[in-house]
């Protein structure tokens, strides 16, 4: 038995993605040090855990923070959204860093560092979104990766960041090469431009035509593509925020072909289905891809269930009511974007609570995978001896209702309002420090580490 132990979890049901046991947690200097029954602890801090579930705390691969867009900066700053994504029980985010044209990987990255150090409440890494992929850049690949940012994505859509497939093709060949991995948002620029202007000039403005104009087949058309593309240049790839079944399909035949290609969804695809864009609040539903029907909504449960989705990650991007309000007669003006930074993990936990996964699946969608895909494994994304103490002390019992007022971001409305989680977090832990505790968020700003990601 160490002496020196700075916190003890006792009494808990350990969740890994693999298996669930019994055990007490020991930590020292952030670090799990011991796993073992009985541990008796000299440290200043004992969690009696009996009946409650200790879990590796979740991993946000796909967050925008004050993210210049729109006209605007998406409404949460790094600050408001760490703490938020602590108080929900994720303990790393992954942010993305703009190469604008003419920059390079490296220099996005240090520009967006400076301003994530002295706000960030949890860890965090990037992935870097290539807007210009010029052969400087492509040989800067390797330049990033040993900065410790191997993953890079592309956008299919949006004028200002969109990249031809010749791009994609090029950066698909240079990540096989060097180990990094290519990302992707997945809709077709030309059919969504083409079906906008048809309902404009229609007269059709409200947010249900959001929809309209992004419907299923328009990501369909653009998955597979770029499925067909990684395919056949043997490159592994990531699929951002896939909303459809028929994207999906795409992604599952490749896989079962043994093709190394990712999917990541998010919570607002797995509990919505596109007739939120008929309520009087549509405009806050407003993201990209939209929402689908209930075909895909269910056909993503089916792909948690079977593995052919990897991820759960949120997209967080959320913008404040009176932004939202620019489209109320226009579906074009609504920037797009949702939250869910605070909403993931207790969603995904609710359901496997309720029964619809195992909460071993939870763990492995919301925080093992994605630790795994993007290289910062086994130091996140588990509850092991020598990892970090990013620990979540879940309730089963806990009922909570989501509301304006108990959320912690610093956005004024949620589209989670009134939901009803079965089991909550009760306490977070960031590398072995209380940053949550019983609905309020007791960490700081700059606590939070830029973590290295390598995935060779
Ligand atoms: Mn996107
Ligand atoms: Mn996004």
């Amino acid at each position: 038995m160490s002496k020196n132990t700075d916190l003890v979890i006792k009494n808990g049901i350990i969740v890994t993605a693999s298996e669930s046991y019994k055990a007490d947690v020991a930590v020292k200097d952030g670090k799990i040090t011991m796993i073992s029954d009985g541990i008796e602890s000299e440290g200043d801090m004992i969690v009696d855990a009996a009946g409650k579930l200790v879990l590796p705390g979740a991993i946000d691969a796909h967050v925008h923070l004050e993210l210049p867009v729109s006209g605007t900066v998406s409404a949460d700053s790094y600050e408001a959204g760490t703490r938020a994504a602590a108080c929900g029980g994720t303990t790393m985010v992954f942010d993305f860093a703009t190469q604008e044209k003419g920059m390079g990987l490296v220099e996005a990255v240090r520009g967006r560092l400076k301003h994530v150090e002295p706000q960030a409440c949890i860890d965090y890494s990037f992935h870097v979104a290539i807007t210009d992929l010029t052969p400087e850049v492509l040989d800067e690949f390797k330049d990033s990766i040993e900065f410790g940012v191997p993953s890079f994505k592309l956008y299919m859509v949006y004028k200002d960041m969109m990249v031809d497939d010749g791009v994609i093709a090029d950066a698909l060949e240079r990540s096989k090469e060097t180990g990094a991995l290519i990302a992707v948002h997945a809709e077709n620029p030309y059919l969504i431009d083409r079906r906008t202007k048809k309902l404009l000039s229609q007269g059709k403005t409200a947010p249900w035509y959001h929809y309209e104009s992004r419907p299923e087949f328009v990501e369909v058309e653009a998955v597979r593509r770029v499925v067909y593309l990684a395919e056949t240049l043997a490159a592994p790839l990531y699929i951002v925020h896939l909303a459809s079944g028929e994207g999906l399909d795409a992604v599952t035949r490749a896989r079962d072909e043994g093709f190394e290609i990712y999917a990541e969804t998010c919570p607002q695809y797995l509990n919505f289905t596109n007739e939120v864009y008929r309520r009087d609040d549509g405009r806050y539903f407003v993201c990209s891809p939209s929402i689908k029907g209930e075909g895909s909504r269910k056909a993503l449960w089916e792909g948690i269930k079977r593995g052919d989705i990897s991820t759960i990650a949120t997209d967080h991007c959320p913008f404040q009511s009176y932004e939202k309000d620019w489209g109320i007669n226009d579906f074009t003006r609504i920037p797009n974007g949702c939250m869910g930074v605070e909403n993931m993990y207790p969603y995904m936990l609710s359901e496997a609570n309720k029964g619809r996964i195992s909460f071993n699946k939870a763990v492995e969608v919301c925080s093992f995978n994605a630790a795994k895909i993007f290289g910062c494994a086994p130091q996140k994304g588990t509850i092991a001896v020598g990892s970090d103490a990013d620990i979540v002390i879940y309730d089963p019992d806990k009922k909570f209702v989501v509301t304006k007022r108990n959320m912690h971001s610093d956005v004024d409305y949620t589209i989670w309002e009134n939901y009803e989680m079965t089991g909550y977090p009760i306490l977070t832990f960031s590398r072995g420090k209380l940053v949550f505790e019983e609905g309020k968020f007791t960490g700081k700003p700059g606590w939070g580490k830029f973590i290295k990601c390598f995935r060779r």
